[in-house]
C-alpha cells in the first residue's frame, strides 16, 4: 500500500535527488577533485559567497538562473524603469530565466531587486581585494558541467598567477628601493 499521493511522491524524489546535484554541491565536488580548497559561507563577506578561496583572493557565487535573473533582457535604466510598469513591460525572459506570466510585476521586481543586490556585493568585495566569480546553474547542466568546471579552475589559475606576478613585481620594486636607500645612506 502506497501511501503517499502520485505528486508527493515526485516532491519527495525532487528533494532527494536535488540534495546531491543542486548547483552549489556540483562546484564544491569539481572543484575539491581539482585541487582547490575553500571556505564555505563566509558569513562576515558582502553577499555571503558559497564558495570563498582565500588563497586567490577569490568569491565563487553559485546563483540560480531564476531568482537572479540571468541573461534576462532590461531596459538601459532598468532600475529606475522598474519603478513604473514600462520598464516591468521592457523586462524580458531568457532561455533560462522564465518569468511567470501571473503575477508578473511581483517577480519582476524581485529578480531586479535580486540583480541589484548581487551588484552592490560584489562592489563592495571588489573593493575589499576580492575577485568574484559567478557561476550560472544552467552552464552545470550535465552536458556543459565540465566545461564549466575546467573554465573555472583555468580562471582561478590566472587569478592566482596574475596577483602572484604584481606581487612579485612589488617585491622587485621595494627591493630595488631599499639598495637605492642603502646607497644613498653610504653616500
Ligand atoms: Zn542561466
Amino acid at each position: 500500500m502506497d501511501k503517499l499521493s502520485k505528486q508527493q511522491r515526485h516532491k519527495n524524489m525532487a528533494a532527494i535527488h536535488s540534495k546531491d546535484t543542486k548547483p552549489e554541491m556540483i562546484v564544491r565536488r569539481g572543484l575539491w577533485s581539482r585541487g582547490f580548497r575553500y571556505r564555505l559561507n563566509h558569513k562576515r563577506l558582502p553577499g555571503h559567497p558559497d564558495l570563498v578561496l582565500r588563497k586567490y583572493r577569490t568569491c565563487i557565487f553559485v546563483n540560480g538562473c531564476f531568482w537572479h535573473g540571468h541573461n534576462v533582457a532590461l531596459p538601459t535604466r532598468f532600475l529606475d524603469c522598474a519603478r513604473n510598469d514600462r520598464g516591468i513591460e521592457e523586462v524580458k525572459s531568457s532561455e533560462c530565466c522564465k518569468i511567470p506570466k501571473t503575477n508578473r510585476e511581483f517577480w519582476v521586481a524581485k529578480i531586479l531587486r535580486n540583480k541589484e543586490r548581487d551588484k552592490e556585493d560584489q562592489k563592495k568585495l571588489a573593493a575589499m581585494g576580492w575577485h568574484c566569480i559567478t557561476v550560472w546553474e544552467c552552464d552545470l547542466k550535465p552536458s556543459k558541467r565540465e566545461e564549466t568546471l575546467d573554465s573555472l579552475a583555468f580562471t582561478l589559475n590566472h587569478i592566482w598567477l596574475q596577483d602572484h606576478s604584481s606581487q612579485k613585481t612589488n617585491d622587485t620594486m621595494e627591493e630595488e628601493n631599499g639598495m637605492l636607500m642603502a646607497a644613498e645612506e653610504r653616500i
